[in-house]
């Protein structure tokens, strides 16, 4: 955001999703349209250094689905996220998993774990190995 430069943003701190307009000139910023402290303290936070919780899917191997949804514990900085999306395309983890259970370590070098969101069981065995 430049020196003298407006710019609005959606609060998504709770439902009610108030449109916050911030206000440059200079070093001065002013925040309007934010019903609570928390609409401010998150723009603050989104203007100075943005982070979010990631969520995507990975793949589970002999699972009763294809692909296991996944978030991180804790939010990362949002210009780390493609990275780390990346980073998970590649991970593989075995049938089955409990939902809350560590997946992958580390994501992205940010010490940050990513858990399952749910649990799936393994397939019975006649189906990954036909003709056994
Ligand atoms: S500013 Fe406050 S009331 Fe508005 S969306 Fe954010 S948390 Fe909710």
């Amino acid at each position: 955001m430049s020196e003298n430069e407006n710019r609005t943003f959606i609060c998504i701190q709770c439902p009610v999703g108030c449109t916050v307009l911030v206000e440059r000139a200079g070093d001065a910023v002013r925040l309007s349209g934010n019903q609570c402290k928390r609409g401010e303290e998150y723009v603050m936070q989104e203007l100075a250094n943005p982070t979010r919780v990631l969520t995507t899917t990975i793949w589970i191997r002999h699972g009763t689905h294809p692909l296991l949804p996944v978030r991180s514990r804790e939010e990362i900085r949002k210009e780390l996220m493609k990275a780390c999306v990346r980073e998970l395309s590649r991970v593989h983890v075995e049938a089955p998993v409990k939902c809350g259970e560590v997946v992958h370590k580390n994501v992205g070098g940010t010490g940050i774990d990513v858990v399952a969101t749910r649990s799936i069981e393994r397939r019975n065995h006649e189906k990954i190995h036909p003709g056994d």
